[in-house]
């Protein structure tokens, strides 16, 4: 796959040119998702994970919403899930690059600092990265409503399972609407507590292992 048999928009393109090619989990994922399947990439961190599930994101948001931003703080429509502050951080950073090519807002919110910041931050995002304490706290204050979501992504989900955070990930897929979502899970390994979850979350997905 090259990144113009895509057909993506083309400040999309441009950003990935700076890469000399599609990993090849890019490559096996990028068909699928674009043509709105569920997903379970298999694949560790150093793949090119990141803009696997971030460029359909995107690509998504162009086709659905146009290069509208939303006014209300409950209108996000993409949502990622990670399991650590470190890792939402890195792939806000990456996702946010992507986002401001075609002026979307990507934020990432976490716990241990103001609550107070990240609900004024939400106002316009249309995407954000959170850790799932911090996300069902502000779920929980109505700052954020999941039932606009239609693009989501769990990302790393062997280690949040492992970090004990079962019962929040079901919170938050149950705060959604799993007829309007798409949904895409990210793991490094394949242990039966994260098949468990992809078959109560995911609609008939896809599963690319590299
Ligand atoms: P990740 O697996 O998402 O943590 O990505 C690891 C690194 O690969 C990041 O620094 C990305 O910027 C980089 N990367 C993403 N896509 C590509 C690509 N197609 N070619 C080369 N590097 C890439």
């Amino acid at each position: 796959l090259s990144f113009e048999e895509l057909n993506i928009d083309n400040r999309v393109l441009g950003f990935l040119k700076k890469y000399p090619k599609p990993t090849p989990i890019q490559s096996a994922s990028w068909p699928f998702l674009l043509a709105g399947r569920d997903l379970i990439g298999v694949a560790e961190t150093g793949s090119g994970k990141t803009m696997a599930f971030a460029v359909p994101a995107v690509a998504y948001l162009l086709s659905t919403i146009g290069t509208k931003k939303p006014k209300a703080a409950t209108n996000v429509s993409v949502l990622i899930v990670s399991p650590t502050r470190e890792l939402a951080l890195q792939i806000h950073e990456n996702l946010d690059d992507l986002a401001k090519e075609v002026n979307f807002k990507s934020i990432c919110v976490y716990g241990g600092v103001s609550k107070d910041d990240q609900k004024r931050d939400l106002i316009g995002a249309n995407v954000v990265v959170a850790t799932p304490g911090r996300l069902i706290d502000l779920v929980n204050d109505g700052a954020i409503d999941l039932q606009k979501i239609t693009y989501l992504v769990l990302d790393e989900a062997d280690r949040m399972l492992e970090k004990g955070f079962e019962e929040d990930i079901k919170r938050i897929m149950q705060s959604t609407d799993a007829s309007k979502r798409k949904t895409v899970m990210f793991t490094a390994t394949w242990p039966p507590s994260v098949r468990d979850l992809a078959s109560q979350f995911l609609n008939n997905p896809v599963k690319v292992m590299i």
